[in-house]
C-alpha cells in the first residue's frame, strides 16, 4: 500500500507559516480575483482561495464582470487593478468567454502582481530559472514531494500534459531540481510505456482514472493533479487511486492532495509579490 502524501496537512503548515509571517511583518497585502462570466467550478475554486485568505490574514477582493464582457472591458478592469496601489496580488480566473483574448489579458498584468505567473514575462523568467512568482500548481507540485522528503534529484519524471498552467513549467522545475524529465501529451506513441519508467509520475490531463494500475512502476511516486467531476459532483482525479495504491510508493489523494497545495503556493506569492513591491 502506498504512502498518501497529504497536501491538506502540508497546505496547512504552509498557510500557518505565512499566516505568522503576515503578523510578525505587519503585511498589508490584497489579492483581487478577476472573473468573468459564473463557471460554477471557478466560483468553487474562488471562494477556496478567499477563504484561504481570509485565514492567513490577507484582503480578499473578487472583481466580477458578465459572461458578455468584451476584451475591451477586461483590459479596462486589468489596468485599473494595476493601477490600484492597494491590490498587491492579481489573478485572473480561467477559462474565458470565447469572445476573450487570453494572451492579451494575461500580458497586461502587472508582472509584480502576477501571482499566478500567468504573465509572459514572468513565464519567461521562471523559465530560465530566474522567477520569483512562480506558477501555484507546479510550485505546489514540487513543494510536496520536498516537504515528503522524497529525493528528485537524478529521478526519470513523466509528466502527462503539457499545458501552460501546469504540465510545461513543472517540467522546468523538474529539471531544475535535476530530475530527468519526458512530458508526454494526446499525441504520444505508447504512453503506458512512458510512464512505466517514471520514479515521479504526474498526471495532469483531466481524464478521469485515467492512469490505471499497468502504467504505473512498482513503487514509483504519483502525484495526481487532475480534477474531474463525476456525475453526483463527486470529485476525482486522473490517476485510478484504487488500483494504482497497490503498487505506488506514494500517491497523492484527490481530493486533498495537489489541489491545497496551489492555494498555499498562492499564499506565499501573494506575499512575495508584496515584497516585489516594496523593493
Ligand atoms: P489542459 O486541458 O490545458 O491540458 C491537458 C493536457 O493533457 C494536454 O497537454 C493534452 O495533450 C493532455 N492530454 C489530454 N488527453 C490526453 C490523453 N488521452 N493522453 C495523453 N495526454 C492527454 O489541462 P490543465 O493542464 O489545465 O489541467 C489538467 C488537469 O489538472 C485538469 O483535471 C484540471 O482540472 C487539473 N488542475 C488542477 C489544479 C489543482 O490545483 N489541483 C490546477 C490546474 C489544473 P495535448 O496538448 O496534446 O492536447
Amino acid at each position: 500500500m502506498a504512502k498518501i502524501i497529504c497536501g491538506k496537512t502540508h497546505s496547512a503548515a504552509i498557510r500557518g507559516e505565512v499566516a505568522a509571517r503576515i503578523k510578525t511583518d505587519g503585511i498589508k497585502a490584497k489579492l483581487a480575483v478577476v472573473l468573468v462570466g459564473d463557471n460554477p467550478a471557478s466560483i468553487v475554486y474562488i471562494n477556496m482561495k478567499k477563504k484561504a485568505c481570509e485565514e492567513v490574514g490577507l484582503d480578499f477582493e473578487l472583481k466580477k464582470l458578465p459572461e458578455s464582457a468584451t476584451q475591451a472591458e477586461v483590459l479596462a478592469l486589468i489596468d485599473e487593478i494595476n493601477n490600484d496601489a492597494e491590490i498587491t496580488g492579481v489573478l485572473v480566473q480561467q477559462p474565458f468567454p470565447p469572445q476573450l483574448n487570453k494572451d492579451e489579458i494575461l500580458s497586461r498584468l502587472d508582472p509584480r502582481k502576477d501571482v499566478d505567473c500567468l504573465n509572459p514575462h514572468n513565464v519567461g523568467l521562471a523559465a530560465t530559472g530566474q522567477g520569483k512568482l512562480l506558477p501555484c500548481t507546479p510550485a505546489g507540485c514540487i513543494e510536496l514531494l520536498k516537504r515528503e522528503g522524497i529525493e528528485i534529484c537524478g529521478k526519470n519524471s513523466v509528466i502527462v500534459g503539457r499545458s501552460e498552467i501546469v504540465g510545461k513549467p513543472l517540467a522546468l522545475m523538474l529539471l531544475a531540481e535535476n530530475a530527468t524529465v519526458t512530458i508526454c501529451h494526446s499525441r504520444t506513441k505508447n504512453l503506458a510505456e512512458e510512464c512505466r519508467r517514471a520514479d515521479i509520475l504526474v498526471a495532469a490531463l483531466g481524464r478521469p482514472k485515467f492512469i490505471t494500475a499497468d502504467m504505473v512502476k512498482p513503487n514509483a511516486i504519483i502525484i495526481d493533479v487532475g480534477v474531474n467531476r463525476l456525475e453526483g459532483k463527486k470529485i476525482c482525479g486522473d490517476v485510478d487511486y484504487d488500483a494504482c495504491e497497490k503498487t505506488a510508493s506514494h500517491i497523492t489523494p484527490v481530493p486533498g492532495g495537489v489541489g491545497p497545495m496551489t492555494v498555499a503556493t498562492l499564499m506565499e506569492n501573494c506575499v512575495k509579490a508584496w515584497e516585489i513591491q516594496r523593493g
